[in-house]
Formats: C-alpha cells, sequence, structure tokens
C-alpha cells in the first residue's frame, strides 16, 4: 500500500513505503536482513515525503546504493532508503575536460564504461567496482593507483540534519584514503549526484604491478587498461552473484616508520608501500601470513584462496557469523602482529 499520496505541482506523487522487506536480494554478502520500512527512491522530489514519514515514526533514515560495502544486521531498524536516480549530463567542456553530472543510481561499472566509450578517460583504472555512483565518494572508493577523489569536482547531496540540499565542493568532502565526510559522518547526507572532470586526452596510470606490462604499449588507449583491469579483477576477485562477499573486508594499516621497522625486522618478507610520511601494510598478506587464507569458522564465512583480504560468505549466514570471523581475523592479526585491522564495509545494526 502506498504510504501517502502528495498533490505537488498538479502532478500526484505517490511514495511507496513498503514495511519488512527482505534485503538479502540487496546485499553482495546475500546476508538474510529485514527493513522495517523500505522504499527506492527514483526522484529527488519524493525525498521530502519520505523524511515526513520517518519523523512522524521516528525512524532513523539510512540510504542503500548497491549494497556492496555493507554488513547487514537480522533486522534494520529504519527507513532503508534504496537509491536509484538516474541521469548523466555533459555540464561544461573545454580543448581538454569535460566536466559531467551523474545521478547517484547509476551504476558505477556502467559510468565508466560508458564515458571511455565517450573518449573520455580518467576512470579507467576503476572498471568493475561493484555499487552505485552515489556510494564511490562514501569510501572514495580507489583501485591501481586511482581514487574518485582524484577525479571529482563536487558532489550534491541532501543534508538530513538541516533539511537542505548541500553542494560540497572537492575540498569539503574531506577525502582520505578509503575515507569522507560521508563515511565519518554516517547516515547525514543523502548523495543525489556528483560531478567529475574528465580527460579528452590519455595519462595512463600505470605503476601498479598486473598493470605495468601496458607501459610497453605506445599505442595504449584508455580502453586497453579498462579491460585489463577486469580480466585481472574477474581472476582474482569473487563475483558476489556467486561467491557473496564485500569485496576488501578491512583497510590496509597505515603505520609510522617506527612501527614499521620493528614489523620487517620481524617479518623480512613484509609486503607494503610508502605512504606520505608513513608505510602501508597489505593486510592480506598479513591474514595470509597468519595462516587463515582459505579458511572458515561458523556458518562457512571465510577468507578467499584467492585474495585473504576479501571475506566470503558462501552459505549466505547471517552477520553474526560475518562479525564472528572477523573478530577472529582481526584477533590472530593483533596477536602475530601487534596491528589492528579496521573494518572497510559499514556495519549496519
Ligand atoms: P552500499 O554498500 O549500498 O553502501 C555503502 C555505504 O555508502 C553505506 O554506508 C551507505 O549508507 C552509503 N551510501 C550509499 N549510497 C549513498 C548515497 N547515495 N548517499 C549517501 N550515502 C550512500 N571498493 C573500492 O574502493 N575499491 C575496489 O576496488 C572495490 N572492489 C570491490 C570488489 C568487490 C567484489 C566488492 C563486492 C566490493 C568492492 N568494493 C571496492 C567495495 C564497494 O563496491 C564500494 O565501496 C562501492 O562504492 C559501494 O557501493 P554501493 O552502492 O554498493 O554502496
Ligand atoms: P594487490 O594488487 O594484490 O595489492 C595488494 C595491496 O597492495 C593492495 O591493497 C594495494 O593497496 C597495495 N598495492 C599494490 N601495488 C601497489 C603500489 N604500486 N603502490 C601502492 N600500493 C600498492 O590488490 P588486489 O586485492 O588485487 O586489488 C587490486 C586493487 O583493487 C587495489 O587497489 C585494491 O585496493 C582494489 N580493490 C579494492 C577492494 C575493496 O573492496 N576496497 C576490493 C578489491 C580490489 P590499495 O588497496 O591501497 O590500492
Amino acid at each position: 500500500m502506498p504510504a501517502r499520496i502528495n498533490q505537488q505541482r498538479g502532478s500526484v506523487l505517490v511514495v511507496d513505503i513498503k514495511q519488512n522487506v527482505s534485503l538479502q536480494p540487496f546485499n553482495s554478502l546475500a546476508i538474510p536482513s529485514v527493513a522495517t520500512h523500505f522504499v527506492e527512491l527514483t526522484q529527488e522530489r519524493e525525498l521530502p515525503e519520505i523524511i515526513a514519514y520517518s519523523q512522524a515514526r521516528q525512524l532513523g533514515l539510512r540510504v542503500l546504493g548497491g549494497g556492496s560495502n555493507l554488513v547487514l544486521a537480522d533486522r534494520v531498524e529504519a527507513c532503508v532508503v534504496r537509491n536509484t536516480l538516474l541521469g548523466r549530463t555533459l555540464v561544461e567542456e573545454d580543448l581538454d575536460t569535460v566536466t559531467i553530472e551523474v545521478a547517484a543510481g547509476e551504476t558505477w561499472h556502467d559510468l565508466v564504461a560508458w564515458s571511455i566509450a565517450q573518449g573520455w578517460s580518467g576512470l579507467e583504472n576503476l572498471a568493475l567496482i561493484p555499487g552505485t555512483v552515489g556510494a564511490a565518494p562514501v569510501q572514495n572508493i580507489g583501485a591501481y593507483g586511482v581514487e574518485i577523489a582524484d577525479r571529482l569536482v563536487s558532489v550534491r547531496a541532501f543534508d538530513l540534519q538541516r533539511e537542505e540540499v548541500s553542494n560540497l565542493s572537492n575540498v569539503e568532502c574531506l577525502f582520505e584514503y578509503r575515507n569522507s565526510l560521508f563515511k565519518s559522518d554516517e547516515n547525514r547526507y543523502l548523495i543525489c549526484s556528483i560531478r567529475l572532470k574528465l580527460r579528452k586526452s590519455f595519462s595512463p596510470m600505470l605503476h601498479y604491478g598486473p598493470l605495468q606490462a601496458l607501459k610497453t604499449n605506445i599505442d595504449l588507449r584508455a580502453q586497453d587498461v579498462f579491460d585489463r583491469v577486469v580480466v585481472i579483477r574477474q581472476a582474482k576477485l569473487p563475483d558476489p552473484d556467486r561467491i557473496p562477499n564485500a569485496g576488501s573486508f578491512f583497510k590496509n594499516p597505515m603505520v609510522t616508520g617506527a612501527v614499521f621497522q620493528r614489523l620487517q625486522l620481524q617479518f623480512p618478507d613484509l609486503v607494503f608501500f610508502r605512504a606520505g610520511s608513513g608505510y602501508k601494510i597489505a593486510a592480506g598478506w598479513l591474514i595470509d601470513k597468519a595462516g587463515l587464507r582459505g579458511q572458515s569458522g561458523a556458518g562457512g564465512v571465510g577468507c578467499y584462496s584467492k585474495q585473504a583480504l576479501v571475506l566470503i560468505n558462501p552459505q549466505r549466514s547471517s552477520s553474526r557469523d560475518v562479525v564472528a570471523w572477523s573478530d577472529r581475523v582481526r584477533h590472530r592479526v593483533e596477536q602475530l602482529f601487534d596491528l589492528t585491522l579496521e573494518v572497510e564495509p559499514r556495519i549496519w545494526t
């Protein structure tokens, strides 16, 4: 039953808020979960209705994109808003660049493929990342040395606290490594669209090992990098439709020079990278070294055999099993390396 009917500017707006909706099809870990209230946002003008409905029932609002970076509780006591806003617009163009505005409900990978087909480069390293455009700034998605922060001009978001639309510049988004204002101030903003600046010419980013072989190609196109990234990822990462997962489950720990020296002395084969004034330690290597790659626990939740950093949930078990395995991994890594792993996906309790 529609929650209510709103007469707005002569048109009838029907906001269909459902109750007790299964979120299992909407999260890539395939966790069985039920939202007490659920609505698909198809137009921005539906938002005031959804907010009024939630306020009247003292419900919090939770924004759902593709559910590929979430660990869901059995029951989510909130109004879950699944973002399905669509649209791509060219807003500015000069000799070298284009600026595009893309609605938050668009699929990220489709946007990347489309931008390359238009002859615009900059997103090719970020191919095949699951999820929506609106979630991309939330954890500042990154892969193969490129982050969305490198391409993003601004974010248009509905500020749920102030109940008004905000335009946030790149600097105002407070982007960090797999973090942003939207992740640290969770549930405050509903991102409606983003603006990205892409290039008409191509300057490849090939410093990550698996892409280095492309350096010898003198006619290299963005499409070639895109194709290579897709092939590498398909070979190494589990397809969530076949083996439910949420990608990398932990962030790579950033450590100081002193901590790095202690670790390297103890583990000469440590995998690390310079990062600013400190070091980034490969979390996948730590988990592998702790003997957990390919291992599993209650409910079959475990570490993927081809990349230990990816937690898999092949039996579609509950968040309890996922969190229990995550705690076990964190505990083992802490015992062995005296390092704390930070969980990357958002946990909805
Ligand atoms: P969801 O999981 O639905 O939501 C994630 C968070 O964002 C939640 O807190 C949610 O409330 C919030 N959110 C979603 N949409 C909005 C919105 N419109 N406004 C405000 N908040 C919103 N991540 C990387 O960074 N790099 C990778 O290479 C990568 N590879 C992956 C590979 C696999 C196989 C998988 C399963 C995941 C991978 N991820 C990767 C993680 C994930 O795909 C990204 O974080 C992605 O951006 C999440 O998008 P989503 O739409 O699924 O977000
Ligand atoms: P990988 O190539 O096996 O590398 C392992 C780790 O080492 C990565 O986490 C990466 O850090 C780091 N690394 C490798 N080469 C580096 C370099 N030249 N400079 C700095 N850091 C380097 O990783 P993978 O698992 O196959 O993933 C490939 C890329 O896809 C990575 O960028 C990874 O972040 C991304 N990815 C992310 C997720 C997710 O859910 N967040 C899931 C799958 C893949 P970074 O992670 O900082 O890049």
